[in-house]
């Protein structure tokens, strides 16, 4: 692949505003709190699916990282996670009394740091999913890693749990951009930990890398790269830092003296996306790579990549449970979000012995525009006729308007149409979200887009 077709700059500065990263249609800005569990319970009652992926929220930190935009609750006392626990397995044995038809292919532990849980507590919570759900014997289990306050012997402890995927949260190994972003952490313990998890034999060890962080250069990146293609990793997602310090309290620590600028940042993901390639990663998506024989890599050649709330992922055909503060669900035809603050998920928790907040339930339009997208954000192309066979529509009328906006894109080369397929060109990879929004029914409502990040 030659890289230099993600990157004219011509077309990346004239495109280059801000979009929502889709991982779900409608985005989670349109959900309502006229939304129940009725609803919840009607969708899962209709949904076709009988495959299940549950994502279990854990909130806690030790420490606050200062480019954090997470939902997280930042303590040094652990017991508070006993208390979180003990709420966390009455809600998900009230939610398993609904999911008895279904088997649980895949369990997503993400935070907040859910390594902050200690050995007793992670125990006690798989017991407890494993008691409530019916998980099948190939499980993909995957948990995210704070490499700080961790020993090593936790990742024999997860594996013995039954974790086969390990993510974790690298960012940049240079001390004083570490420092400025109050994440300061051993790489050689790093390095250790995915040595570990490959002599143990864990499938897929992924870690995350961001760019546009504070005092980061290109000769400070490339080491970072380098240093985790020699660590051997199998995926790696690559983030743009979004730097909001009006919505995070946290950012306005980092001073705009620190940042790279938009030239400097556009240099790095450059460097970055380059450099992996060169290594023989697959670019996934808009900011994943995988090596060739990570199932992600094979998902995307074979056109079965999808996409959550978590990212991009191979399990597209089942339901997904969110458990745990904040945590998103997707069932059948809709989506809803458990409560964000802690002491609010833990009231409804003991009135309701549920916290649903808020959700969606999909319109047809809202089903038919979000297969359209995703088939954008995984493949980059959509198959009018496919479109047509599973909706009972003719696309070319149904988004008479949407085609029509699309023919900036076609005049800079960066699409084109047939009478079959609409075909995304390398050169757009990066702006695929920018394209998918002329798709999305509800972007008019949101003219102040400050709501989302920028493409780079
Ligand atoms: S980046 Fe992760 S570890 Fe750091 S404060 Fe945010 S959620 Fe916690």
């Amino acid at each position: 692949m030659q890289t230099e077709l993600y990157f004219d700059p011509t077309l990346l500065g004239k495109y280059n505003t801000s979009g929502p990263r889709y991982t779900s249609y409608p985005t989670a800005l349109e959900f309502h709190d006229q939304f129940t569990a009725i609803d919840l319970a009607s969708a899962i009652e209709n949904s076709k699916n009988n495959s299940l992926s549950l994502y279990v929220h854990i909130p806690f930190c030790h420490s606050l990282c200062y480019y954090c935009g997470c939902n997280k609750v930042v303590t040094r006392q652990r017991d508070k996670a006993d208390i979180y626990l003990d709420y966390l397995v009455k809600e998900l044995k009230a939610k398993a009394s609904l999911f008895k038809k279904y088997h649980v292919k895949q369990l997503h532990l993400g935070g907040g740091t859910p390594s902050f849980l200690t050995k007793n507590q992670l125990s006690f919570l798989v017991y407890h999913l494993k008691k409530a759900f019916s998980f099948l014997t190939d499980i993909e289990m995957s948990i995210e890693i704070d490499p700080r306050e961790i020993d090593l012997d936790l990742i024999d402890h997860l594996y013995e749990l039954g974790f086969n995927r390990l993510s974790i949260g690298v960012q940049d190994v240079d001390g004083k951009v570490q420092e400025a972003i109050n994440r300061t952490q051993s790489t050689d313990f790093i390095a250790s930990i995915i040595t570990r998890a490959k002599q143990l034999g864990f499938r897929s060890v992924n870690v995350d890398l961001i760019y546009g962080l504070p005092h980061q250069s290109t000769e400070t990146f490339s080491k970072t790269i380098d240093k985790v293609y020699e660590m051997n990793v199998d995926r790696i997602s690559l983030f743009s830092y979004a730097h909001l310090p009006s919505r995070f309290a946290a950012q306005r620590k980092l001073r705009d003296e620190w940042l790279p600028n938009a030239q400097e940042k556009f240099a790095l993901m450059k460097l970055a996306i380059e450099r992996l390639c060169q290594y023989g990663y697959e670019f996934i998506g808009m900011d994943h790579f995988a090596k060739p024989d990570d199932e992600l890599a094979i998902a995307q050649r074979k056109g079965t990549l999808h996409r959550n709330f978590q990212g991009y992922t191979t399990q597209g055909n089942s339901d997904l449970l969110g458990l745990g503060v904040s945590s998103i669900s997707a069932i059948g035809e809709c989506y809803s979000q458990n409560e964000k603050e802690l002491k609010q998920y833990y009231r409804a928790i003991d009135v309701q012995g549920q916290a649903i907040t808020k959700g969606l339930t999909l319109t047809q339009d809202d089903i038919i525009r979000g297969q359209v997208i995703k088939s954008l954000m995984c493949n980059m192309h959509i198959d009018k006729a496919a479109i047509e066979n599973q909706f009972s529509i003719c696309f070319d009328q149904y988004f008479a308007d949407e085609l029509a906006t699309l023919t900036c894109f076609i005049n800079d080369g960066l699409l084109t149409m047939s009478s079959q397929y609409i075909t995304v060109d390398q050169r757009a990879r990066l702006l695929i979200r920018i394209i998918a929004m002329s798709f999305d029914a509800y972007m008019k409502q949101h003219v102040n887009q400050q709501r989302f990040s920028r493409v780079i």
